[in-house]
């Protein structure tokens, strides 16, 4: 297939790498990147698009989306596919599947779950907002970019499973850190806490998975002196998303929003900014409760 791809960061560039190893043909654009391996750049979004069969767009916002949505809709072949695969707020979502129909193309919304690791391996998980048709077209591009695409409705719902996974990741991970750290001052060892828990009902993916305490558990950016991993900057971002989207639709987050109120504190008036989002366990341990 003829691909555009905007937005070469951490993500796009192994993302749209993948694509050309595997055969298709990639017009790039980002204003700030080298051209990833087999990739050729473009010297502005419309460009990339222009006379693709899909334009994948990794960008870092939904303004930003709107705005080279704006761009490069009207560059589009009529029937072409935008594959948002960004993780924005559910209403920027909406609002490009709407600029898009207007102009006769197809959207999907695909955040992914699965980290720069994953963009790298090509074994990222899409979850997928939008039509039948578009998706069908775009998933022999899922296939070489990810391990698991999950259809989750029309346009936006990509996005909401999105953000409804990462505020239940923000809650338990920041949970888990309060764990060990009550732990700590029990004189209960992490070792006998994490051996008892991870096979009992307080387990979950950030324990197991994901353990905040070095040396414990399975590697973790915890053993790597808490670099990212996946940053506590965005998993404020995302704890954002969610709350805005509760907020949006009068849904009630008490605990989404005592995450989101840990994160902003941790990122914006603490150390958290280029950290891992599991560095609440350092943050805690020996702290008195003010
Ligand atoms: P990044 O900042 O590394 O990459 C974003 C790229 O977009 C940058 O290269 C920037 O120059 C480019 N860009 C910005 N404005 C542009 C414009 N107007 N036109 C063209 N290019 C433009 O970010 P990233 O880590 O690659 O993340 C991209 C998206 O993926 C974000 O929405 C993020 O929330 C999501 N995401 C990231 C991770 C992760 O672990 N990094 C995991 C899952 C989802």
């Amino acid at each position: 297939m003829n691909i555009g791809f905007i937005g070469l960061g951490n993500m796009g560039a192994p993302m749209a790498a993948n694509l050309a190893t595997a055969g298709h043909t990639v017009t790039g654009y980002d204003m700030a990147t080298p051209a990833p391996e087999g990739v050729t750049m473009a010297d502005d979004a419309a460009s990339a698009a222009r006379g693709a069969d899909v334009v994948i767009t990794m960008l870092p916002n939904g303004t930003i989306l709107q705005s080279v949505a704006a761009d490069i809709i009207p560059a589009m072949t009529p029937g072409a596919v935008l594959l948002d695969c960004s993780t924005v707020d559910v209403d920027s979502a909406r609002a490009v599947a709407a600029m898009a129909a207007d102009h006769g193309c197809k959207a999907l919304d695909a955040p992914v779950s699965g980290g720069i690791g994953g963009a790298s391996a090509g074994t990222l998980t899409f979850m997928v907002g939008g039509p039948d048709d578009a998706l069908a077209t775009a998933m022999p591009l899922f296939d070489v970019m990810g391990g698991r695409t999950v259809h989750c409705g029309p346009a936006g719902n990509g996005q909401a499973a999105k953000i409804c996974n990462n505020m239940i990741l923000g809650a338990t991970m920041a949970v888990t850190c309060e764990a060990f750290a009550l732990a700590d001052k029990l004189g209960l060892d992490r070792q006998a806490m994490y051996d008892v828990v991870s096979t009992s009902s307080g387990q979950s993916w950030s324990l197991t998975t994901y353990c905040p305490a070095p040396g414990v558990g399975p590697q973790s950016p915890a053993d790597n002196g808490y670099k990212p991993g996946f940053a506590a900057e965005l998993m404020l971002k995302d704890l954002g998303l969610a709350l805005q989207a509760a907020e949006a639709v009068d849904a009630p987050t008490p605990v989404g929003t005592e995450a989101l109120h840990q994160y902003t504190v941790f990122v914006e008036q603490e150390d958290g900014r280029g950290k891992d989002f599991s560095a609440l366990l350092p943050r805690l341990a020996g702290r008195g409760r003010d």
